[in-house]
């Protein structure tokens, strides 16, 4: 019958999105010639491993959490998504797996999780997410999936944030790179759908295995969406980013804002580690203002920023995480856990920025205004000068690209000559 008898075992469409994101997460291409006859019905044949769409992100975790045994432990980040955690509080010790939750910034603290003496379980799966959402904490990736394989464990990074658009876990060494593609690969909000990227034949036959088995291979209709967003991702992801970038300078030093959580600020303790690995900070960033009332206000008196808990849509997004996403996190345990009720989240979209920065920055006066707080607010024009800023930091960047690639021509030039 071929590799499509049965939409659930193998689908045309969603064969061309699993082969399309294979090679954007850079699994490894198969020499001409080797063998692909032990690939599944629907497998990438290409590829030495291959991509996996789902149902949901939330599908296609916990297809990876199959890959966990009864009888062993999973260690797994402190400032994941919420999804993930409940499928880790609530899943995962029904089906026999114990879970080690860890501040995955800290690869001391993992090193520990993972080799502890006095927990003789083996570790199967090393689950994070980098940066974390909405604290924007970073986790050198490298470094911890070294660690994992030292362990003999699976590494998990959940790249939804990112996506391969701007970081490559697998090239980083990770065994399996996950993806909502709900947020910036569908990107217009219409369309939930989950992706898995492995490296190797054996690891992708025993997922492959469980979306079949459990039905959960993505739909040919949202894999087409999926398709028809790829189209666009890169470009969505970029000015998403570029607007990121000039909300944060203009939060960044704001008299009423307290502290900028944004991974592309030289004052993030991840910054470095996260240019190391990433060709950019991202579109989410999150603010504490030291005041709920003052908080609340921003996010209520907002007019382009849709209040909504997701993000990676054309549309901008602003949330109060304690009182939506992470609500369901006890008060004491959120304190704990660096999560202020005052944290206010952002995902910048892809609307000129000149509108959201005055946008912002009328929220921030009206809201200051009827709190009485007038004397902290500076006159505007800020909106202006943090776009400006924001240019010539990009000036700046794009001078040094091109000098670099001035540099490279006269080089080939001196190579050329050389050999004529
Ligand atoms: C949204 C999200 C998920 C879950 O994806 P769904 O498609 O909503 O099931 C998992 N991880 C992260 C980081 C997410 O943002």
């Amino acid at each position: 019958m071929g590799p499509y008898d049965y939409t659930r075992s193998g689908n045309p469409t969603r064969a061309q999105l699993e082969s399309q994101i294979a090679a954007l997460e850079g699994v490894p291409r198969l020499e001409s010639g080797e063998s692909s006859s032990s690939s599944p019905s629907n497998g990438s044949p290409s590829f030495d491993g291959g991509a996996l769409a789902f149902t949901s992100g939330m599908a296609a975790l916990a297809a990876a959490l199959r890959l966990a045994p009864a009888g062993t432990r999973v260690v797994a980040g402190d400032d994941l998504y919420g999804g993930t955690s409940r499928l880790l509080a609530q899943v995962a010790p029904a089906c026999g797996v114990e879970v080690k939750n860890v501040d995955t910034s800290d690869a001391a603290a993992v090193e520990a999780a993972l080799f502890d003496p006095s927990n003789p379980k083996p570790v199967s799966l090393l689950m994070l997410e980098s940066p974390t959402n909405p604290r924007m904490q970073v986790a050198d990736i490298r470094k911890l999936c070294a660690l994992a394989k030292k362990a003999n464990a699976i590494s998990l990074v959940d790249n939804s944030i990112l996506t391969p658009v701007f970081q490559s876990p697998l090239l980083l060494g990770a065994a399996i790179s996950m993806t909502s593609a709900t947020k910036f690969v569908g990107g217009h909000s219409d369309v939930t759908a989950g992706l898995l990227a492995v490296k190797g034949k054996e690891l992708y036959n025993r997922l492959y295995f469980y979306q079949n088995a459990e039905g959960t291979g993505l739909s040919p209709f949202d894999s087409w969406l999926c398709l028809r967003g790829l189209k666009t991702m890169p470009l969505r992801m970029r000015a998403a980013a570029g607007n990121a970038c000039a909300l944060a300078i203009f939060l960044d030093g704001h008299p009423l804002v307290k502290k900028v959580n944004f991974p592309g600020l030289a004052t993030h303790p991840g910054h470095a580690i996260h240019a190391s690995q990433s060709s950019s900070p991202g579109s989410l960033l999150s603010f504490e203002t030291g005041n709920v009332a003052l908080s609340r206000g921003i996010v209520e008196k907002s007019k382009l920023f849709a209040i909504a808990v997701s993000f990676g849509s054309v549309a901008s997004q602003i949330s109060l995480p304690c009182y939506m996403s992470h609500a369901s996190i006890p008060a004491e345990v959120r304190a704990e856990r660096g999560l202020p009720d005052d944290l206010v989240r952002i995902s910048a979209g892809v609307e000129d920025s000149i509108d959201l920065l005055r946008d912002l920055e009328t929220a921030f006066i009206e809201t200051a205004r009827e709190l009485g707080l007038e004397s902290g607010v500076p006159a505007r024009g800020r909106a202006e000068a943090s776009l400006e800023k924001a240019a010539r930091g990009r000036e700046q960047e794009l001078e040094a690209k091109v000098a670099v690639l001035e540099a490279e021509l006269a080089a080939a030039r001196a190579r050329s000559s050389v050999a004529r």
